[in-house]
């Protein structure tokens, strides 16, 4: 065998398909009975309502490269476009939105329609090139350096300087901190910018899509064209020990930092498995999975069009609730973050009834149960919401960590993602997914370019690999 990839999420689906593409012989081991990682959905024979138990919204898989170049829809996966890709809601019924439409949506933003305009007209015109500079390493050559510096420039700020120095009214300001809340930064810190950025962009330039059917259908798809390519995949493998390998002329571990240096043992040099243990963890997540009698009675009307709705209230509000969970205390009023895929998506709950998928970011470590401060966060914005639950599924950390190994503590992100761990990730190198053991190469989201759901960490790691190990003929 020519490669062996630990761990069947999307970016280890994605490195064994760039290495099969490329004519090498590759076997996937999986330690759950199902693949897919942080990309499942519950089967609809157990239950009616099918719930994605991880990721459910695909603006960065949509946009990614790689998958692109996998034309993954002509092995049935269908992405669905909800009218409205974000709406975020305000106490008066009212509501910024986010269309898939920069016109629109600057529409939206009265005193700030031109502000906004001016800071995405330029990334969206440009997104294909942009996403060329920025899913990859950041240390690296730039093809397109006045773009790259454009986005750098503005990506390097923290959402809260961003906000006041760009826009004047609430509804901006709140739009792009709801959108900066996805970094588990605080919004004061430096570059918490950067994914707000990146994720508007997607919204205008490809959408927030999701797939028909859940989260798995995109999994479906990536395994049914490895195999094509040869590729075969096998589960209820965990790896425990490096040593279990086997050997194969490459090993790509779809696996964290903190994963790696546990496993290493003696197999990896003392100063990089300190470097990787000391890997900083992102706070964690408290999920829950909503089967409903009805949809959600949002006030705002356009949060009834919407797939995601970000409730956090204003700026302030959303930078006070982070800025606690950064500072380790649970937030009293949390940004929840919710997806209601079944509005637009039929197959996701039988007739008349529906689903919802909603989280917030706790503090590490924290053993509270967030369940009632994110439903006092729905009710605010929907009130009569609580009378329409069927049925709720939590997910404390531990459960996320117990049904998939790489959330070590309820982190989702495979480590912190401030400015110095997004360009050292895990290790400071031009070829990050390497380590130091010959052969051993990490293609998880502690790699560039991080988080989400785009197989690009693994499409670059499994690039390297072809370029070394596995460059010449196959086995
Ligand atoms: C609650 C939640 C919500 C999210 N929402 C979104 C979203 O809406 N959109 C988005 O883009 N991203 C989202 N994400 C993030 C996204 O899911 C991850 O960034 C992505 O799945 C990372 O992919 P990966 O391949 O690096 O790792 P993973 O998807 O975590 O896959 C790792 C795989 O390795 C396996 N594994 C672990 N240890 C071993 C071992 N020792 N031996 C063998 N196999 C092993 C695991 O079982 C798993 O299958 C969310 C994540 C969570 C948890």
């Amino acid at each position: 065998m020519d490669a062996l990839i630990v761990g069947s999420g999307p970016n280890g689906l994605a490195a064994a398909i760039t290495i099969a593409r490329a004519g090498r012989s590759v076997r996937v081991v999986e330690a759950k009975s199902t693949i897919g990682g942080g990309v499942r959905s519950s089967d609809s024979r157990a239950s009616p309502f099918i719930h994605d138990h991880c990721s459910a919204i695909y603006p960065l898989g949509v946009g990614s490269p790689f998958f692109r170049s996998l034309e993954l829809e002509r092995l049935g996966l269908e992405w669905i476009h909800p009218e409205v890709p974000l709406a975020h809601p305000f106490d008066d019924g009212s509501a910024a939105v986010l269309h898939r439409s920069i016109d629109e949506t600057c529409r939206g933003l009265g005193e700030d329609e031109a502000a906004y305009r001016r800071l995405m007209e330029p990334l969206v015109s440009h997104w294909e090139s942009l996403a060329d500079e920025i899913l990859r390493p950041m240390l690296h050559l730039p093809r397109h350096p006045l773009l790259l510096a454009r986005f750098g420039l503005l990506a390097i700020q923290s959402a809260t300087r961003l906000v006041r120095h760009r826009f004047r009214g609430p509804a901006a300001r709140a739009l792009f901190s709801g959108l900066a809340a996805h970094s588990f930064l605080p919004l004061e810190a430096v570059a918490s910018s950067a994914v707000a950025l990146l994720l508007a962009t997607l919204g205008h330039a490809v959408g927030w899509p999701f797939p028909r059917g859940g989260a798995q259908r995109i999994t479906d798809a990536l395994a049914a064209h490895l195999r094509q390519l040869g590729g075969v995949i096998e589960t209820d493998c965990p790896i425990s020990d490096l040593r279990d390998l086997g050997n194969s002329r490459a090993v790509l571990l779809d696996l964290t930092a903190w994963q790696l240096a546990r496993l290493a043992g003696s197999g990896l040099r003392d100063s990089y498995r300190r470097r990787l243990a000391a890997f900083p963890h992102g706070p964690a997540v408290f999920k829950i999975d909503y089967a409903l009698d009805a949809p959600i009675p949002w006030r705002a009307e356009a949060c009834r069009r919407a797939g995601t709705v970000h409730l956090g209230g204003t700026h302030a509000e959303i930078a006070t609730a982070e800025g606690s969970v950064a500072r380790g205390l649970p937030a009293a009023r949390p940004f929840v973050l919710l997806a209601q895929q079944s509005l637009f998506d039929p197959t996701r709950a039988p007739a008349g009834k529906h689903t919802a998928w909603a989280y917030c970011h706790i503090p590490r470590g924290c053993a509270i149960d967030a369940t009632e401060a994110i439903e006092a966060q729905i009710e605010r914005f929907a009130p009569g919401f609580q009378r329409c639950i069927l049925a709720r599924q939590v997910s404390a950390p531990a459960n996320l960590e117990s049904a998939n190994a790489n959330l070590v503590d309820g982190d989702i992100s495979g480590g912190g993602a401030d400015l110095w761990h997004l360009i050292a990730r895990p290790t400071l190198s031009f070829v990050p997914y390497r380590t130091p053991r010959r052969g051993l190469y990490m293609c998880s989201s502690s790699t560039p370019p991080g988080a989400g759901v785009h197989g690009m960490c693994g499409f670059h790691a499994a690039r390297a690999a072809l370029g070394r190990e596995l460059a010449g003929g196959g086995n």
